[in-house]
């Protein structure tokens, strides 16, 4: 009889649930999956939980496969020499395959006073407290939402149709992802709201107090409340424990997930760095990486070769308050294109894909590997190939 592999999951979002399940699939395989957390967050819903208009926890029996065993634990080190996680709360579990899947939160300000007086919603526990806060401070308080990415978007709708005053500080373009028409939509839907939207040159944050926020041309924006949600920073982890990393902290891999310093660890979601050449955080590419972390895992075991990642790209889903919604299509490497879906069909199909995706990491439990769900992008074998041949910064030819 073939001997058991052990296979470690870090990280239970949606890249790692998604891996954990695929794996079920070989019965000589053990899964264990890491989590510090007992339940899964819904992270695409964390504007909702600030809002109260939806919850975002999941019980994991919902999610994930019978047979994957869940540690609520935090992994504080890769060891990769001796092939096995150091946990928070003492002891080790050892591994013959690593899935690296601790996806993101929020991204180190930089801003001075930012770290002290504004909230950041990217992981269940700041989106909590931000819930206090809002729920305590006055109805008429100020509102500062900083950051026009889809998070900042949706948690300002979704305040201001609450009766907040909310202003949006974009520092740049409203949704720079989106078409332009798709912008002016959601534009036209924030105007409605009442949200006062600073875009535009000059409208960097620059320093943050207990009662404003301080705009690189010099603007003084009265706020009571300012919401960070200005970038995603990765956890540290594989850096921490001597792995090859990109600038932003994201496991570096090849093309199938593997790490480029160690065979047995492969990485999936958010905190992972393919060819240098990462995907834009979301959901999206998460649910898409995670059963391909686990296909490079099971052909390793089956001493196959690992196939090359593909991943495709359908859009940016937007929510503007629990009505209208903003469907932005996009090419399959992830440009928007003229295409969008607005209004309440717009936000119909946006709780459509919020639901669908947990439905996804359900349906891998129950019947893994029965689909793929990923498409081909031809682009990125193009700027794979322009980025080999692209000569070596002068930094590099130097040394
Ligand atoms: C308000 C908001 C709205 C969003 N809306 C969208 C959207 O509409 N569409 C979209 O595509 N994306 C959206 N995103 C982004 C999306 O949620 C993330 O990109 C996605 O969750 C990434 O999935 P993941 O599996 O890589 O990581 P995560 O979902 O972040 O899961 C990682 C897991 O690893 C755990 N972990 C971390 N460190 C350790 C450790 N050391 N040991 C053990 N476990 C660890 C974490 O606690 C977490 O449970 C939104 C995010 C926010 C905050």
């Amino acid at each position: 009889m073939a001997a058991n592999t052990e296979v470690v999951v870090i990280g239970g979002g949606y890249a790692g649930v998604m891996a954990a399940n695929r794996l079920t699939q070989r019965d000589d395989v053990t899964v264990t999956l890491v989590n510090p957390r007992p339940t899964f967050v819904e992270r695409i819903r964390l504007h909702q939980l600030v809002g109260g208009s939806h919850g975002t926890v999941v019980d994991y029996r919902k999610v994930l496969a019978d047979g994957v065993r869940l540690v609520v634990d935090t992994v504080t080190r890769i060891d990769a020499a001796e092939r096995g996680v150091t946990l928070a709360t003492g002891g080790t579990v050892g591994y013959d395959y690593l899935i690296y899947a601790v996806g993101s939160g929020s991204a180190d300000p930089r801003v001075p006073g930012a770290g002290e007086f504004a909230y950041p919603i990217a992981t269940l526990e700041e989106s909590q407290r931000l819930r206090s806060v809002l729920d305590a401070a006055p109805a008429t308080a100020a509102v500062t939402v900083v950051g026009a990415g889809p998070a900042g978007i949706e948690t300002a709708a979704e305040l201001a149709e609450l009766g907040r005053t909310v202003t949006l500080v974009c520092g740049g373009a409203l949704g720079p992802y989106l078409h332009p028409r798709g912008r002016r939509a959601i534009a036209r839907r924030l105007a409605g709201l009442g949200v006062t939207v600073l875009d535009g040159p000059g409208t960097q944050v620059t320093a943050v107090t207990r009662d404003a926020v301080r705009l690189s041309d010099g603007r003084r924006v009265p706020s009571e409340v300012t919401i960070w949600t200005a970038g995603f920073g990765v956890p540290d982890l594989a850096a921490r424990s001597g792995l090859s990393t990109d600038a932003l902290g994201r496991l570096l891999t090849d093309e199938t997930l593997t790490s480029v310093d160690d065979v047995r660890i492969v990485a999936a979601g958010d905190s992972a760095a393919p060819s240098d050449l990462p995907f834009r955080m979301g959901c999206q590419s998460a649910v898409q990486l995670g059963p391909q972390a686990a296909e490079t895992v099971l052909s390793r075991i089956a001493g196959e070769r690992p196939a090359s990642i593909d991943v495709g790209f359908l859009g940016q889903c937007i929510s503007l308050g629990r009505h209208v919604g903003v469907f932005q299509f996009s090419r399959r490497n992830d440009t928007a294109i003229r295409l969008y879906v607005g209004g309440r069909p717009g936000a119909k199909l946006k709780e459509l894909v919020c639901r669908s995706t947990v439905w996804q990491l359900g349906y891998e439990a129950r019947r893994p590997g029965a689909r793929t769900w990923w498409a081909k992008d031809a682009r990125r074998r193009q700027l794979l190939q322009a980025n080999r041949e692209a000569p070596a910064p002068a930094v590099e030819r130097a040394t």
